[in-house]
């Protein structure tokens, strides 16, 4: 699908690309499968076309990203500085204070922002931001499409269709529309594969990270009569049951998933004092705009915060604030 609002961006960072050579490409700071399908997406393309091409995100991919066959690309933060870019992209990436921030404008090198965040803070030379897309993969789809079409490999459809699958939850959040579902079709024309992608990043899980599941889905509380439901991940529980934090992805759906339930909350303790703290809203509960209260951000429907905060504080005020927000929202559901 073209959409003609990009048409000259998808030809600016078309020109960039042809006459420049090495690309560092940023995702935000724990990496989804969105985030880490469009950066590979897209460094695979750089590649195919013979440029250098280095990853890095903040924090670093979980476990069940690390078999992907560019995962090799991405940097540690202390192999950064010795690789100096021509361009910088960043993807699914929101603001500067989520990804690398200081590697975004340093020496003048050029940035393309590519995301589909609607709280993205456009920071980039050149910004591709399409809130409506459910997943940054199918901007990423677009201008592969409208630039090089005979170029999209089976490995870069998987990377894209792996973007989709994983923000829409395996095509059942409320972002699933006819776009996500015809791209997904798309990617698999273009020789990626549905049930593996889905086994491999959905169904497949380590034991430890069940028995970690057990643990929060037993942390899990519900306030205001059963329509805000609460669960968390404490660094003790990690502990006693294996695994690590970036096993959790997925975690809060779960207390999304509870009858009644409207809007959800995830508190992980990263630290002892700094808990990340995912929403999940159902009906037409804006989470991204709480979660830009407390110095976050996100979507509608999914965004996240940290607090630094005790866990148990953290999750008192969250709770109070999601609270608040259902008393003042009343009668406004869609
Ligand atoms: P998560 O709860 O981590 O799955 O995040 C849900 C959505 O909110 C994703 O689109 C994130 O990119 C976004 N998000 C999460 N945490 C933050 C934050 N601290 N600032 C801005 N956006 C966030
Ligand atoms: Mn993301
Ligand atoms: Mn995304």
């Amino acid at each position: 699908m073209t959409d003609e609002r990009f048409a000259k961006d998808f030809a600016a960072i078309d020109g960039l690309i042809r006459s420049h050579g090495r690309f560092l490409l940023l995702g935000h700071v724990d990496p989804d499968g969105d985030c880490i399908g469009s950066m590979l997406s897209l460094a695979s393309f750089l590649r195919a076309r013979g440029k250098q091409v280095a990853c890095f995100a903040p924090g670093g991919m979980a476990e069940i990203y690390l078999e992907l066959p560019l995962a090799g690309l991405f940097m540690r933060e202390d192999e950064l500085g010795a690789f100096e870019p021509d361009i910088v992209f960043a993807l699914d990436s929101p603001t500067t204070a989520r990804t690398a921030g200081p590697a975004i404008g340093g020496a003048g090198v050029p940035v393309v922002n590519i995301d589909h965040h609607p709280t993205n803070e456009l920071y980039g030379d050149i910004n591709v931001v399409d809130e409506r897309a459910s997943a940054t993969a199918i901007v990423v789809y677009r201008f592969l499409a409208e630039v090089a079409p005979e170029r999209i490999t089976p490995e870069m459809a998987d990377y894209l269709y792996l973007g989709v699958l994983m923000d829409t939850g395996g095509f059942r959040f409320q972002n699933t529309n006819a776009e996500a579902l015809s791209m997904a079709a798309r990617f698999v024309e273009l020789g990626a594969r549905p049930y593996e992608l889905a086994h491999e990043f959905i169904y497949a899980k380590k034991l430890s990270t069940l028995r970690l599941l057990a643990r929060s889905l037993e942390s899990i509380e519900v306030h205001s009569g059963g329509r805000v439901a609460a669960m968390h991940v404490s660094r003790e529980m990690i502990e006693r049951a294996g695994g690590a934090m970036s096993d959790t992805e997925g975690f809060v759906d779960y207390a999304a998933s509870i009858d009644d339930v409207e809007l959800a909350a995830l508190f992980r303790e990263i630290e002892e004092r700094e808990i990340r703290v995912s929403l999940r809203s159902r009906n037409n509960h804006d989470v991204a705009s709480l979660a830009e209260k407390f110095g976050g951000g996100g979507h509608r429907n999914a965004a996240g915060l940290t607090i630094h905060e005790d866990l148990a504080t953290a999750e008192s005020r969250i709770v109070a604030a999601l609270e608040a927000m259902l008393a003042a929202g009343k009668g406004s559901k869609s």
